[in-house]
């Protein structure tokens, strides 16, 4: 069913309410203006994967945007907790939003409400290793992740996601998986909705989140390949140099660890270690 018609609890401005009642007006400044963030993050087992670093991330976009969220990362962690428990899922996935209300309706809503909801469903993932190391192919997106001058790059801000939603469709349109979005001096960036990982001689190169989203997934998946005794290099990759790369996975709470087997022109094979990453990734995000 639509995400309007489902039952279950919302947590809504401090209260869980029955989820067909969780509204807003039409006259939000959220809505408008974009004046919204929000997050994505995964219970497994009841638990939610780096909850606090999530509840970090949101207020931080929110201050990006010139908001403050009304709550503290403990009241955000155990409202999330909460709505996860009210709505009797031990795997799920979690989407709190904060927006400006209806207080203020042109650019400048400095008086105006922060409003916060927190809703739950299910997205399962693709716990099958042998359908993931198949590999998604993604296109080469036409938009570009902007210039960090040009737009507040580093929020978690819905504004953002009208780029990724545009490639999409238009990856799906074509016949790909999702796609691959360059920044703004033509450098690989990352997917619609993941950060994006190669693996070369046995090393893990991905490009510097400096305009774009530091994936809480990509941190850990750094770490988990540290661990391993990988080495990790973080640099600016131009997309001609994808040629000699040989594995290529990309990661984030909805993709988990997903291996890459063509972007545009250039083609890799999942291999061993995206099969270990996944493994690790898997180990990890359980309680
Ligand atoms: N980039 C974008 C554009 C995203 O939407 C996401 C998902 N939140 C990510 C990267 C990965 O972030 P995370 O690992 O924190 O989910």
């Amino acid at each position: 069913p639509p995400f309007d018609q489902r039952d279950g609890f919302i947590w809504y401005n401090g209260a869980l309410v029955p989820w067909r009642e969780a509204k807003l007006h039409v006259l939000s400044h959220g809505l408008h203006y974009a004046s919204a963030v929000f997050e994505g993050e995964r219970a497994y087992d009841g638990v939610i994967f780096k909850s606090r670093e999530h509840s970090e991330r949101f207020r931080r976009s929110a201050q990006i945007l010139d908001f403050e969220i009304p709550y503290s990362v403990e009241e955000l962690d155990a409202a999330k907790g909460a709505t996860v428990k009210a709505n009797g899922m031990t795997n799920c996935y979690v989407r709190p939003v904060a927006w400006r209300g209806s207080e203020m309706m042109a650019v400048a809503a400095q008086n105006s409400t922060i409003n916060v909801a927190i809703a739950v469903w299910d997205w399962p993932s693709m716990f099958d290793v042998e359908t993931k190391m198949k590999g998604i192919k993604l296109d080469i997106a036409e938009y570009r992740r902007p210039d960090p001058a040009t737009a507040p790059s580093l929020a978690k801000a819905a504004g953002l996601y009208m780029i990724c939603t545009i490639s999409k469709h238009r990856a799906e349109r074509r016949g790909y998986a999702d796609a691959l979005m360059f920044d703004w001096q033509g450098r690989v960036a990352e997917c619609t909705g993941a950060n994006i990982f190669f693996v070369k001689d046995g090393e893990i190169h991905t490009p510097i989140a400096d305009c774009f989203l530091d994936g809480i997934t990509r941190r850990t998946v750094i770490g988990l390949a540290k661990k391993r005794g990988l080495n990790v290099i973080e640099r600016r990759i131009m997309p001609d140099e994808l040629t000699g790369m040989e594995e290529c996975f990309i990661c984030g709470t909805g993709a988990e660890v997903t291996p890459v087997s063509e972007a545009g022109p250039y083609k890799f094979t999942p291999g061993a270690i995206s099969r270990q990453l996944i493994d690790d990734y898997s180990k990890e995000v359980q309680p």
